[in-house]
């Protein structure tokens, strides 16, 4: 019987040419990458507008295939995907493969949906439908276990894929989590802190396709270390989504007792946002990232107001993101369940946002005063002295194998 394959579907419809084929060349790698540890690179090959996998054991597996199918549904850019077996061209042994990816199944309704991709294949989608299903019926028949064919809601469905030079043959199919691959739509840094919204903000925008550098910062030792390692926890959880990630870790500390020496407590938070938008921006730069992230909501807290947002825009050359700018804060918490982060961003952290800012930070900040305060010091400065002190760390998914990062490429 043929081997245990993947067959991998993904949205073609909004993808011209070259969009295409960095897409499906991105999508290809990155599956690599989620299953480095079950299958080699070039076990997962493209063509036919679709990717296949072939599993190196055998579709009776199931505690394998249940790995690679929790693993696929993370991968950005899948539709959907189906595991099942492929055969040769030949409607017997098409037949077989239906059973078997039945075996495994309580069902009393069924269909058998074929997609001919291959014209020359003698027989077209119908009459396989038509031909699959009754060796079906009489099988199960002789077996003794009364089946019938429902088109309508069947229990389960048998898939039929008839290219080139097989035919790929499968029941299970599941969804995908939609999206573009990582990396096909270039790089951002994120800003991370260890709360629940600047993690999701990053999922969304890895979900779009982007690969993200994180930047954290705090100011240790005057507030204590957790952030710092809930941050990396929170950066192993995400690094699931893009296999590898690279975090900065930024002291700030030093930064803002200038800023503390020469501006109103009020003003505090928000010219610490600046520092924090100014520092990000040269690491955008070495890493040639094209738009910061922020997981900023509107109106969420007293700094994020229209007025702040666009203080903190203000000082910005790259685009600053905010896929979260729009969405509740029940809804940010539902998605930090979802992946995972929920645990880590819930306990108590020391921010380095409150660092000396009070109870009262301006709301509606204005310029005038934004910019007399800051002749008093120079931003370059202060970039550089965080810069200078900044860690830098690599972080790998826990399934990757950090020597595989350089061998697997597209
Ligand atoms: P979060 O849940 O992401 O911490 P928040 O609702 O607590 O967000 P703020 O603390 O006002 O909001 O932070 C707004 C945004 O600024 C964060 O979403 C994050 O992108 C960035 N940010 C805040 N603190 C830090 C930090 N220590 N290091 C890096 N970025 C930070
Ligand atoms: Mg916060």
């Amino acid at each position: 019987m043929g081997s245990t394959v993947v067959i991998c579907h993904y949205h073609e419809v909004a993808l011209k040419q070259k969009n295409r084929e960095i897409f499906e060349k991105k999508l290809r790698t990155n599956i690599a990458f989620m299953l480095s540890d079950i299958v080699k690179q070039n076990m997962v090959m493209r063509g036919y507008g679709r990717l296949k996998i072939v599993l190196p054991f055998s579709y009776e597996d199931s505690e394998k295939v249940e790995v690679v199918k929790s693993r696929l549904r993370d991968v950005f850019g899948l539709t959907n995907f189906g595991i099942g077996v492929a055969t040769s061209l030949d409607l017997e042994k098409i037949c077989e493969a239906s059973l078997k990816v039945l075996r495994n199944k309580e069902f009393k309704t069924f269909s058998v949906k074929t997609k001919r991709q291959n014209k020359k294949f003698p027989l077209n989608s119908i009459q396989v439908n038509h031909e699959v299903g009754a060796f079906i019926l009489e099988k199960f028949k002789n077996e003794g276990h009364e089946v019938k064919v429902d088109l309508k809601n069947p229990e389960v469905t048998v898939h039929i894929e008839i290219v080139d030079k097989e035919a790929y043959v499968y029941a299970d199919r599941f969804k995908g989590p939609g999206g573009l691959p990582v990396g096909s739509s270039g790089k951002v840094v994120a800003l991370l802190s260890a709360g629940f919204d600047s993690p999701i903000a990053s999922y969304m925008m890895m979900k779009r396709g982007a690969r993200v550098i994180f930047v954290h910062y705090h100011s240790y030792p005057y507030t204590s270390y957790d952030s710092i390692e809930q941050v990396k926890q929170i950066v192993k959880i995400l690094s699931k989504y893009q296999f590898y990630s690279r975090l900065y870790i930024v002291p700030i500390a030093e930064a803002q007792r200038i800023i503390v020496l020469n501006a109103p407590v009020g003003l505090r938070t928000i010219l610490y946002r600046r520092l924090m938008v100014k520092i990000a921006e040269v690491i955008a730069e070495k890493e040639k990232a094209e738009a910061l992230v922020t997981g900023e909501s509107l109106g969420q807290v007293a700094s994020q107001t229209l007025r702040n947002i666009r203080v903190i825009n203000q000082i910005a050359s790259l685009p600053i993101l905010r896929p979260l700018i729009g969405v509740d804060k029940e809804e940010i918490i539902q998605k930090a369940r979802e992946i995972g982060t929920y645990e880590i961003s819930s306990q108590p952290y020391d921010d380095c946002c409150s660092f000396l800012t009070g109870r009262h930070p301006e709301t509606w900040a204005n310029f005038e005063e934004i910019f007399e305060v800051e002749k008093k010091f120079t931003w370059n400065e202060l970039v550089e002295m965080s810069l200078a002190k900044a860690e830098v760390e690599n972080i790998y998914a826990d399934f990757l194998d950090k020597n595989i990062v350089e061998k697997i490429e597209d």
